[in-house]
């Protein structure tokens, strides 16, 4: 069914009054709802996952912000939704995620909104039930309406004009911000030009000559934040910057519903207002006597930094996914990529607790950065220069760069560090390939020994091979620099027998021969690092540990190389 014709069935199109309203929610409970309530209503139409789509890492944020506005017809009706967190944690972001759904929602069939044509408030038709009505209409209709709701001066002026309240007209009305209808933002930038009157409108001067009286609605611009966000959502960014005449204006707003205005009587507005600080300021804003009723009425959500390494990476990867499917790129970053990034996240936030560090936002762009410069892969070496340089195109305020920085080295160190420990406390002992190199190397050592000690010319890799066993073998105190030929007539002896055993289960040779392989892999590391041309040994080794990352830890053939070259230099 098309929209129209839904509406026509529900006889919303019908309406063209504040009576023909009333009767209308009689049969429509949607026509019903607060703005709390159609905010929450907004959310379960398209869903968190659609609403705060691109949102990652917030998913506890989100779920209070749903449980917030779910309190509808609560005593959470009369809070201020205070989101408290650093720069770049999410805030704003998710404020214009709730702002443009309402707005969409404003145009669908279940979010149709209606207001007083031509009132500045665009007032819900409900308001102008005079307090005398209210009772018998609630009997008769089941209409809960807020006790504080009346007629603002102009919607007064209307009844009047059409002769009676039910007779003023209503149109549909949708929630824009360029409209100036149900959302209005606010931040206070110059303390001296804000003003009670950006909020609440002004005496026009020049209808004022004509009219004559400041007490007439005629002569006074009904324009300002409160006022144009009443039916939906008012948006005050560094809230406890503001003046502190001006939250307790927010404060009559919050828990009255109700703004007072200079010439005319007190005016009923229905919006949330939600505002964002820090943690400094908001720590101020805790500690001042005067602030203790704003403070009870209050609904704190915080968004510090991320502290979940798992988290952060999984914004990595999601970023990743995301730049991919719109820029129709298919970029590779390797598990271990992500870990280093979110790794490095988290530790410039940690002695804060997440409100100071790195934001979101740097790593955003340093993902960003690395993205646009990396051909195929995202590797480690794009991220960490991309990292370095996000340094240099930030301006970093309570930010100590070198501090930073330095996290950066250590982190590095530490990361490297641990993937050299990987390759020998995890790769190399249980990798089979491994093993089968270590078993091919104990042959050939047993073999050139037996050679030798029958007497036979030595090829410089078998001596090579007996003198790095056999140094090892010393340099352990497994056998003593003279006692080398008595060790390898026993070998011989028994050569049938250890030559089918497992290297690592010979007492003697399994720890050295462990150690030769070791010492291969960084011959191998520090060769990456040097040239790209290596020697067949190396080129073995580099195989095994490469299909090992590739099929263990994500990564890709350049990727692994990247990874041996930046260990070569750490080694
Ligand atoms: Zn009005
Ligand atoms: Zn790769």
């Amino acid at each position: 069914m098309s929209e129209t014709a839904k509406s026509k069935s529900n006889g919303l199109e019908s309406i063209a009054t504040v009576g023909d309203y009333i009767a209308a929610s009689g049969r429509n409970p949607r026509l019903r709802r607060n703005t709390h309530h159609y905010i929450s209503d907004m959310l379960d139409h398209f869903g968190p996952d659609v609403v705060f789509e691109g949102i990652f890492g917030l998913e506890d944020q989100i779920k209070n912000v749903v449980l917030f506005f779910h309190a509808h017809g609560t005593s959470l009706e009369r809070r201020l939704l205070l989101f408290v967190g650093p720069q770049g944690a999410g805030k704003s972001y998710m404020v214009d995620k709730i702002k443009k759904h309402l707005d969409l929602y404003s145009h669908t069939e279940v979010g149709a909104l209606w207001g007083v044509i031509g009132c500045p408030f665009h007032q819900h038709p409900f308001d102008l039930i005079p307090h005398t009505q209210r009772d018998q209409i609630k009997e008769k209709m089941g209409i809960r309406w807020f006790p504080e709701a009346i007629p603002c001066p102009v919607c007064e002026q209307k009844i009047r004009k059409h002769g009676s309240w039910d007779a003023v007209p209503v149109e549909r009305i949708h929630i824009s911000t360029t409209g100036k209808c149900g959302l209005a933002k606010h931040t206070p930038t110059d303390l001296r030009r804000e003003d009670i009157t950006n909020f609440l409108g002004n005496i026009n001067f020049s209808k004022l000559k004509k009219i004559g009286s400041t007490y007439d609605p005629e002569s006074f611009d009904f324009e300002g934040k409160i006022i144009w966000a009443n039916r939906g959502l008012l948006d005050w960014t560094e809230i406890f910057k503001s003046r502190r005449q001006l939250l307790g204006l927010l404060l009559e707003l919050i828990q009255s519903k109700r703004i007072d205005m200079a010439n005319f009587p007190t005016v009923h507005v229905d919006e949330i207002v939600l505002g964002h600080t820090n943690f400094p300021e908001y720590q101020v804003f805790v500690n001042e006597e005067i602030m203790e009723p704003l403070r009870g009425r209050i609904f704190k959500i915080e968004f510090p930094y991320g502290l979940d390494v798992d988290n952060e990476k999984h914004i990595y990867r999601k970023f990743i996914e995301r730049t991919d499917h719109l820029t129709g790129q298919t970029k590779h970053v390797s598990e271990d990529t992500l870990s280093f990034v979110s790794t490095y996240a988290v530790k410039t936030r940690r002695e804060t607790k997440g409100m100071n560090g790195l934001s979101p936002r740097f790593f955003q762009d340093v993902m960003s950065v690395a993205y646009t410069q990396a051909e195929e892969c995202i590797d480690i070496e794009t991220v960490s220069t991309a990292i370095l340089k996000m340094f240099d195109h930030k301006s970093h305020k309570d930010l100590n760069v070198d501090k930073m920085k330095e996290i950066f080295e250590k982190t590095k160190e530490e990361f490297f560090h641990e993937r050299v420990e990987t390759f020998i406390n995890r790769i190399i002992p249980t990798n089979k390939q491994f093993t089968d190199y270590g078993q091919k190397f104990y042959r050939n050592y047993l073999d050139a020994v037996a050679r030798n000690v029958r007497g036979d010319k030595l090829s410089p890799t078998e001596e090579g091979l007996i003198q790095e066993v056999e140094d090892l073998l010393v340099a352990k105190e497994k056998i003593s620099p003279k006692g080398k030929a008595a060790f390898e007539s026993v070998l011989v002896e028994r050569y049938e027998e250890l030559e089918k055993m497992p290297y690592d289960k010979n007492e003697q040779l399994g720890v050295v021969i462990n150690e030769v392989v070791f010492n291969h892999v960084k011959n191998f590391l520090r060769l990456s690092n040097k040239t790209k041309r290596i020697d067949e040994q190396s080129r073995e080794v580099q195989k095994i540990l490469r299909d090992c990352l590739i099929k263990d830890y994500g990564y890709c053939k350049h990727c692994s190389q990247v990874l041996f070259k930046v260990l070569g230099e750490h080694i």
